[in-house]
């Protein structure tokens, strides 16, 4: 349960910022401020290009966390960096876990199968927690129009994995706004857009989407998961945590 006076902070945020245009909602984050206390959180996926070329333009040192869990397309690192040169981005933090987690609990790398749930979290959500911890709050790309669950995704969320908040500048932003925004600032596309995939993950969960289906409905296709579990409440581990600085 989040602390009264934060969820009062964010249904205060949500109120006051309703119609604020997404780079007013970043630039409020970092105003005054050397060191920006909201880390981007940036998969480098379908539409991550939007996000990453407005923090740039506010500032080049924006934290960008970049969590790779080595099951990645290899055209997603190669996006990563270019995005990274085209922006002049100077704070891209790559974390993943440990070698010793992996051998651990996945060392055949078909954990995706027999156990997604533990496998997204020793790759990604104990891995972004630790990346967190410096921070008061984390920027995410997630918008309304994505899928069902995500109809009602507010501006601004108390975030149960760090106990601070959560901040999705584009929630209210549609396909159109997206793609109104790539063309506006020429911005280049992830390679894997142009071969039917609108939302991109990891290369064993993730298929092409056919038109009409949800944009996320290639990830996990055929299985109830829908999230890998960055944005949900924190569930009782079935594993054991990431000991203190275990991340390459
Ligand atoms: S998306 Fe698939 S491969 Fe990637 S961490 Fe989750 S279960 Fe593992």
């Amino acid at each position: 349960m989040p602390p009264n006076n934060q969820t009062a902070q964010v249904r205060d945020l949500n109120r006051r910022n309703a119609d604020a245009a997404a780079q007013d909602i970043l630039c409020a984050l970092c105003d005054g401020q050397q060191a920006v206390p909201y880390a981007l959180v940036s998969s480098f996926g379908a539409e991550s290009a939007v996000l990453l070329h407005m923090v740039s333009e506010i500032n080049r040192d924006w934290p960008i966390i970049f969590i790779d869990t080595m099951m990645l397309f290899p055209e997603t690192l190669t996006y990563q960096s270019e995005l990274a040169l085209k922006f002049g981005l100077t704070n891209i933090q790559h974390h993943r876990a440990g070698p010793q987690t992996v051998t651990r609990h996945d060392p055949t790398a078909m954990l995706h199968q027999s156990d997604p749930d533990t496998c997204c979290r020793i790759r990604k959500t104990d891995v972004l927690t630790a990346s967190l911890r410096p921070y008061s709050g984390w920027i995410t790309g997630r918008k309304r129009h994505q899928a069902q669950t995500r109809g009602h995704l507010p501006l601004y969320e108390v975030d149960p994995i760090i106990a601070g908040i959560k901040i999705n500048p584009l929630a209210h932003w549609t396909g159109q706004d997206v793609a109104a925004y790539f063309q506006a600032h020429d911005l280049p596309r992830h390679p894997l857009v142009a071969r039917g995939y609108p939302s991109i993950g990891c290369t064993p969960c993730t298929s092409p989407v056919k038109d009409g289906e949800d944009p996320r409905s290639g990830r996990w296709r055929g299985t109830q998961k829908t999230e890998c579990g960055i944005h949900l409440p924190p569930a009782a581990p079935k594993t054991q945590p990431l000991p203190q600085g275990e991340l390459a």
